[in-house]
């Protein structure tokens, strides 16, 4: 079964999981795999094409993780996200290209600023 619910536009992203902006996967608290944790918002529960990859990530279903992520759905996200592609409008809100949302500072112990990063 696609995850593209009928009419759905697909955004054009520049996914930072791809990339090492972004660690890969997360774990709800419902015990589904996700892509990353910033899909696990509420409001991207709502997308109707999120809500058909959630259908078929739930980590007790499966007997490993590979099981999981070679499933049709999720098969066919990658696809997408390794063309620039995405159903999920929360990744466009995140991975819109030119869109820098994360900051990370690294302190030494005595409190100086060490490394800026911004993705
Ligand atoms: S929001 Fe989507 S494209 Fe961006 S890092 Fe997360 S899963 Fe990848």
């Amino acid at each position: 079964m696609s995850i593209i619910a009928s009419d759905k536009e697909l955004y054009d992203i520049v996914p930072k999981c791809l990339n090492t902006k972004q660690p890969m996967f997360a774990v709800t608290k419902f015990g589904e795999l996700i892509p990353c944790c910033w899909l696990d918002t509420s409001t991207n529960r709502e997308d109707p094409s999120y809500k058909k990859l959630l259908a078929v990530s739930k980590l007790s279903d499966y007997e490993s993780i590979d099981e999981l992520i070679l499933t049709e759905e999720w098969l066919e996200f990658n696809d997408y996200i390794r063309d620039g592609k995405s159903p999920f409008y929360g990744c466009l809100r995140n991975c819109k290209k030119g869109v820098q949302i994360k900051k990370e500072i690294y302190l030494a112990s005595a409190g100086s600023v060490t490394a800026k990063k911004e993705y």
